[in-house]
């Protein structure tokens, strides 16, 4: 099932380009077109649904991270991130459920590091 005006549904259908890592039944992987870091790929189910569908799923969100965590152990030997966005404070950008990967580089601490002028920093978690 597909979504109107939903980019991922527009790849995966083929209606838009998108640099393929890899492709099976259940997901496709593809460069993400930001290009930040060396190694910038979305893992994105073939069949629409939210972020919380996805890491709601059984099999799916197993076979996601499973994937995720083949391509960084084989591309980015010293290192990568696994993670993705939920909703506004998380700056989900896409409705589509999706995992990232990032690698390639160091990453630093969280992907821009922790603002010095944070004023979570003193915060005891
Ligand atoms: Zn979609």
């Amino acid at each position: 099932m597909s979504v109107a005006n939903c980019i991922f549904c527009e790849i995966i259908s083929g209606k838009s380009p998108a640099n393929f890592y890899h492709k099976n039944e259940k997901f496709v992987v593809f460069e993400n077109n930001l290009h930040w870091y060396k190694l910038q790929l979305l893992l994105v189910p073939v069949r629409h649904m939210t972020q919380n569908e996805m890491w709601s799923s059984d099999d799916l969100i197993k076979d996601l991270c499973l994937f995720a965590n083949e391509v960084g152990q084989r591309e980015c030997p010293e290192g990568y991130r696994i993670f993705s966005n939920f909703g506004d404070h998380g700056m989900q950008s896409q409705p589509h459920g999706h995992l990232q990967i990032l690698g390639g580089t160091h990453l630093g601490l969280y992907v821009n590091g922790r603002p010095p002028s944070s004023p979570y920093k003193d915060i005891q978690r």
